[in-house]
C-alpha cells in the first residue's frame, strides 16, 4: 500500500482520477503536456511536477492516462532512465499488443507495470459505475489493489499484460455492436409511427432477460454443444425472411439481418437445424481462422 502517486495526463480521465486520489487523502503529484491543467488539482491540494519524470519520481506508482497509446509512447520516451523500482499503470484505452509493448518496456526499465482499461464516464471515477479491468504484475497489483479500488470496480485479469486489453476490447466491441442494432430498431419503429422512448423501455426489459442467456451461450460454444435456446434454427430461420422484407419495405438497413440469415441457413444445410442460436459460433469460429 501507498499514501503518495502520481498521474501523468490530466484530460477529462486523468483529471477525474487524480482529483479522485486527491480526495481520499492520497499525496498526490500531477504532470500534464499543458500545464494550465493542473492548476485546478493543486488548487484541491495536488503538487505539480515539472516534467514527468519529476513527477514519477515523487511516487512509487504512477498511473498514466492520456489520449491514445501514440501519447503513451511519446511520454514513456521522456521516461527512459526514470522509472526503474516504480510501479506504471497505464489507464489509457487501446489494444491488447500495446500494453504488452509497455510491459516490456517497463521489464528493459526494471520497473513493474500494470495496464487497466477504464469502462465509465468521467464523472463517475471514484463514486459512479466504473469497471476497470486490470492486468500485469501479480506482485504490483496485490501492492497496490487498495489505490486502484479508489477508481471503481477493479477485476485482475492475470500476468499477461494484454489481458485487460482483451476484455476491454470485447466489452467495447459487444456495447457498440448491440448500440447499432437498436438504433436500427429505433428506425424501424419510429418509421411505423411508434412510440420510440416506449418501445426502449421495453427493450431494456428484454435485453435484461436476454442477459441471463450469455453464459449459457459461452457455455455451450465451450462445450461445442448447442441446445436450442431461442428455440431451434429451424424455426428461428422461417422468421428471418419476414425481418428482412420488413426492413426493406422501409427502407431501413438489413446488412447485419441478412448475415443472420446466411449463417443460420448454412448451419441448417450443415444438418444442425435442431440446434440453437449459439452453433453459429461455429462458422465464425471458421471465418475467423488465418489462412
Ligand atoms: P482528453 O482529450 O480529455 O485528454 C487527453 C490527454 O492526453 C491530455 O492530458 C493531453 O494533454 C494528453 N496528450 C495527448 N497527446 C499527448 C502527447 N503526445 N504527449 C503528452 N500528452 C498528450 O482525453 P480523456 O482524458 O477523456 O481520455 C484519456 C483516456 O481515457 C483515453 O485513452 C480515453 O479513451 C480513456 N477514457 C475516456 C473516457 C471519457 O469519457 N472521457 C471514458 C473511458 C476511457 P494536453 O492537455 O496537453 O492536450
Amino acid at each position: 500500500a501507498t499514501d503518495a502517486v502520481t498521474v501523468l495526463g490530466l484530460g477529462a480521465m486523468g483529471s477525474a482520477i487524480a482529483a479522485a486520489f486527491v480526495e481520499r487523502g492520497y499525496r498526490t503529484t500531477v504532470w500534464n503536456r499543458t500545464s494550465s491543467k493542473t492548476a485546478p488539482l493543486v488548487a484541491a491540494g495536488a503538487t505539480a511536477a515539472a516534467n514527468p519524470a519529476d513527477a514519477v519520481a515523487a511516487s512509487p506508482i504512477t498511473v498514466i492516462c492520456l489520449l491514445d497509446t501514440a501519447a503513451v509512447d511519446a511520454v514513456l520516451d521522456s521516461l527512459v532512465g526514470a522509472v526503474a523500482g516504480k510501479v506504471i499503470v497505464d489507464l489509457t484505452s487501446g489494444g491488447p499488443d500495446h500494453a504488452r509493448a509497455v510491459a516490456r518496456w517497463a521489464e528493459d526499465q526494471g520497473a513493474e507495470h500494470l495496464d487497466g482499461k477504464i469502462m465509465s464516464d468521467p464523472p463517475d471515477i471514484g463514486s459512479g459505475p466504473v469497471t476497470l479491468p486490470v492486468s500485469g504484475s501479480r506482485r504490483a497489483f496485490e501492492a497496490h489493489e487498495q489505490l486502484l479500488r479508489e477508481l471503481g470496480t477493479v477485476t485482475y485479469h492475470g500476468e499477461d499484460a494484454g489481458a485487460a486489453a482483451v476484455e476491454f476490447m470485447a466489452q467495447v466491441a459487444a456495447c457498440y455492436e448491440l448500440l447499432i442494432g437498436f438504433l436500427h430498431t429505433v428506425a424501424l419503429v419510429r418509421a411505423e409511427g411508434a412510440d420510440t422512448v416506449g418501445f426502449a423501455e421495453r427493450l431494456a426489459e428484454t435485453v435484461g432477460q436476454l442477459a441471463g442467456l450469455l453464459p449459457t451461450m459461452a457455455h455451450a460454444v465451450e462445450t461445442g454443444t448447442y441446445p436450442p435456446d431461442l428455440g431451434p434454427l429451424d424455426v428461428q430461420a422461417a422468421l428471418m425472411p419476414d425481418l428482412i422484407a420488413h426492413r426493406d419495405a422501409i427502407g431501413v438497413e438489413s446488412v447485419r439481418m441478412r448475415e443472420v440469415r446466411e449463417l443460420m441457413d448454412r448451419r441448417i444445410a450443415d444438418g444442425h437445424g435442431d440446434e440453437g442460436f449459439s452453433g453459429l459460433f461455429e462458422l465464425l469460429a471458421v471465418a475467423a481462422t488465418p489462412e
